[in-house]
């Protein structure tokens, strides 16, 4: 039911007021004072104020700009009672405060009636108002957390599109668009590419005398010493079963050779620790530089190509070793 505070500090006007007002179907509320007044409004949240002028202590106005101040009762309509009918200043005064509407005492109690009424009637939609706009704003809400998990699920996508799912390194498509870029350069600006390529000795007794499992252990446990070994520029890839490269840019060759043959090394020293097992394992490097070798035609293709032909020599010479392109022809 609409609820209406009545605010006077004369008992007849309460009294009055309260009559004229109880022919409609509101609950009223009265307040013989601005203090009893706020306190009221605070509490009971009424839907429409009607505001005596002349009180003591805290006047209407005074009282009007608290309300208005709060956020709790900023929005309730504030009719003014006022005597002061010939004081146009003290009338506008009130508006500026912030009171939707001002009647003159003595007032007909039709006026009366219908004016409280047309504020009923504001305070009504300005509620429904506010409660569309709350259901507005948590249905933004819900909007902008589906299109955060959205975003989320399209990122993990992108990711599992360019990564290997057990090393969780590069796969070769992407270490191919990503190398094709930097070779598509070369003819613009000078530019180093050492392809570091990786091939695990023997990997097929791993599997065969261990099990898939361990094989899989050892793969995951390679990947984690190649991530150790690489700067945050290079470019590791997971380009076959027991394959791996390593794109090193712009260093100088004795330093990504370097780094190739201490891979191996700490490879040889490993323990490779799984499913019960303890082993170790070898891994052979083929390793092709970009200017160092002169190719007639610089692209992915042809330094893979030659980083594999060494790679190949060293497996037919023992394995466990580094050989820089061009291979020995033998
Ligand atoms: P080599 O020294 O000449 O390289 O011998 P190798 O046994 O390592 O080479 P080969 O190409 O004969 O065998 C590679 C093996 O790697 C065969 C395959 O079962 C295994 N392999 C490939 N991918 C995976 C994988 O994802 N997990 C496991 N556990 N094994 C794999
Ligand atoms: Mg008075
Ligand atoms: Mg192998």
């Amino acid at each position: 039911m609409t609820k209406i505070l009545i605010v006077d500090d004369s008992e007849d006007n309460l009294t009055l007021t309260s009559l004229v007002l109880q022919r409609d179907d509101y609950e009223i509320i009265t307040a013989m004072n601005g203090r009893d007044a706020l306190r009221i409004a605070q509490i009971d949240l009424p839907d429409v104020i009607l505001l005596d002028v002349q009180m003591p202590d805290l006047d209407g106005f005074e009282v009007c700009r608290r309300l208005k101040g709060e956020s709790d009762t900023e929005n309730i309509p504030v009719l003014f009672l006022t005597a002061k009918h010939k004081d146009i200043d003290s009338v506008s005064l009130g508006l500026s405060l912030g009171a939707e509407d001002y009647i003159v005492k003595p007032f007909s109690s039709i006026e009366l009636r219908a004016r409280v009424s047309v504020l009923a009637r504001l305070k009504n939609q300005m509620d429904e108002l506010g409660n569309k706009n709350q259901q507005l704003e948590s249905a933004n809400q819900a909007l902008a957390d589906s299109n955060e998990q959205i975003l989320q699920a399209q990122k993990a996508l992108e990711q599992m599109a360019i990564t290997d799912p057990l090393t969780a390194l590069y796969n070769r498509r992407y270490f191919t668009e990503r190398l094709s870029e930097a070779f598509a350069m070369i003819d613009r600006e000078p530019v180093v590419i050492h392809l570091l390529m990786f091939d695990l000795d023997h990997f097929k007794k791993v599997n065969d005398t261990y099990g898939h499992q361990m094989g899989d252990a050892v793969l995951l446990q390679f990947s984690h010493i190649l991530r150790r070994a690489v700067r945050k520029n290079d470019i590791i890839a997971r380009i076959g079963g027991e394959e791996f490269v390593i794109a090193m840019l712009n260093i100088p060759s004795d330093r990504a050779h370097l780094a190739a043959d201490r891979i191996r090394m700490e490879v040889e020293g490993y323990k490779f620790e799984a499913e019960g097992y303890s082993l170790s394992v070898t891994t052979s490097i083929g390793v092709a530089s970009y200017p160092d070798l002169q190719l007639e035609n610089p692209t992915l293709e042809t330094m893979l190509h030659e980083a594999d032909e060494a790679l190949y020599y060293a497996k037919s010479h023992g394995r466990n070793r580094t050989v820089i392109a061009p291979a020995p022809k033998d």
